[in-house]
């Protein structure tokens, strides 16, 4: 038997994947399943998007490129800071990575010694203690209360500071629980984190995906000195619906944006050259399909939560971002006779064919995901059935 690293030994298996393979399983021996797993936009990569690609190829563009992405790709998200933002960035100061993924874990790799501390507020991204573990760090969790709508306060992040603490982890719009920072509690948020020289990390994936009027600030925007302190990851998978090309980057600090694109020549050499064209194309073009996706969420949205919470036992934060719903099942698992919510999202699926993410993997075991990037129909289906599920079992 061959004797792998304790690296990966100790990697805990995607929480969302071991559902999935259940459900697709189920689905192969002709189960009537329906996934509420997802991650993704549900619709097609726009069109102009597909051509520019396309084009690119003709021309030749099917090279090597410099490893931390090609120079109109930069300035075209350096546009996009200014336009979206008012941040002005340097090229040296932005880094294209292979989706927004691949830049988190390149900079903890660039970031972190052995037992440097990164705190990460929960629920969580499943991707990040891990990728905190990968690079020697130690994750240190501080709680997002349901009744704070899952946000941190800054007397919490000051409590969890060592002499260790090298980063904080913000993640706004956020997946799972589509909570969104507002500037005051940035603000309040970064003064720690200047204070006492923490690096924040500001996930802004989601940025685009944000409903009911609400407004998307980043943390780097506040001030010249938060500027300096944050590395931002953003990336046009959910923007765009472009989660297969893989484009993602981090803008911030010029010498960490310059190790990392070392470890990158070293690893991926670039960011796929065909992507990079298509993600120029999706920043420099129309910005209208965006709009139109974030429309079609935003009335899912609005469609399912109510038929969501009137089920028995189940209550829900209501999500001003991203496209997931994070509700609270612990009452509707108890009601049902089932002690952990993990054994109510598996009854869930053996039972009423409904594959849900259960919030264990997110560090809130209580809670279950269900992500929205489905039709609606589907979607309306779905929520029958659970309701269906709890009513009779209760
Ligand atoms: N950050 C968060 C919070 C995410 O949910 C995801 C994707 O699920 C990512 C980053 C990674 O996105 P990308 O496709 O750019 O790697």
């Amino acid at each position: 038997e061959i004797k792998l690293a304790e690296r990966v030994q100790a990697l805990t298996p995607s929480s969302t994947l071991a559902i999935t393979a259940k459900a697709k399983e189920m689905k192969a021996r002709g189960i009537d399943v329906i996934g509420l797993g997802a991650g993704e936009p549900d619709f097609n990569t726009p069109e102009h998007i597909l051509k520019a690609a396309y084009a690119s190829m003709k021309e030749g563009q099917t090279k090597y490129t410099p490893s931390g992405g090609l120079i109109p790709l930069k300035e075209a998200i350096i546009q996009k800071f200014k336009d979206d933002q008012k941040i002005a960035y340097d090229t040296s100061e932005i880094m294209v990575a292979t989706g927004a993924k691949h830049a988190l874990y390149t900079l903890f790799q660039v970031l972190l010694d052995e037992g440097d501390e990164v705190i990460i507020p929960t629920p969580f991204w499943v991707s990040y203690p891990e990728q905190v573990k990968l690079a020697d760090g130690v994750p240190v969790y501080i709680e997002g209360k349901e009744e704070k709508d899952f946000k941190i306060t800054p007397e919490q992040l000051k409590s969890a500071i060592t002499e260790k603490t090298k980063a904080v982890i913000l993640n706004s719009p956020s997946n799972p629980t589509g909570m969104l920072y507002s500037k005051e509690e940035l603000q309040a948020l970064g003064e720690v984190c200047l204070e006492h020289n923490i690096i924040i990390v500001s996930d802004e994936i989601y940025e685009k995906l944000i409903y009911d009027h609400h407004e998307h600030v980043s943390i780097a925007q506040l001030s010249e000195e938060l500027k300096q302190q944050t590395i931002i990851i953003n990336g046009v998978s959910k923007s765009h619906s472009m989660t297969g090309w893989r484009i993602g980057y981090a803008a911030g600090n010029k010498s960490i944006i310059k190790a990392m694109t070392n470890l990158a020549s070293h690893s991926t050499s670039n960011p796929t050259t065909t992507a990079q064209y298509a993600a120029i194309a999706a920043y420099t073009g129309t910005q209208q399909p965006v709009e139109k996706m974030r429309q079609a969420f935003e009335h899912r949205l609005n469609t399912i939560y109510d038929q969501l919470i009137s089920i028995p036992g189940f209550s829900c934060v209501k999500p001003k971002g991203a496209f997931y719903l994070f509700p609270n099942a612990k009452q509707a698992a108890e009601l049902t006779g089932y002690q952990h919510v993990d054994e109510f999202v598996k009854a869930l699926l053996e039972e009423a064919k409904v594959a849900v993410i259960p919030g264990s993997g997110f560090g809130a075991p209580n809670n279950i995901r269900l992500s929205y990037a489905t039709s609606l129909e589907v979607l309306e289906e779905a929520v029958k059935r659970i309701r269906e599920f709890v009513e009779q079992k209760a």
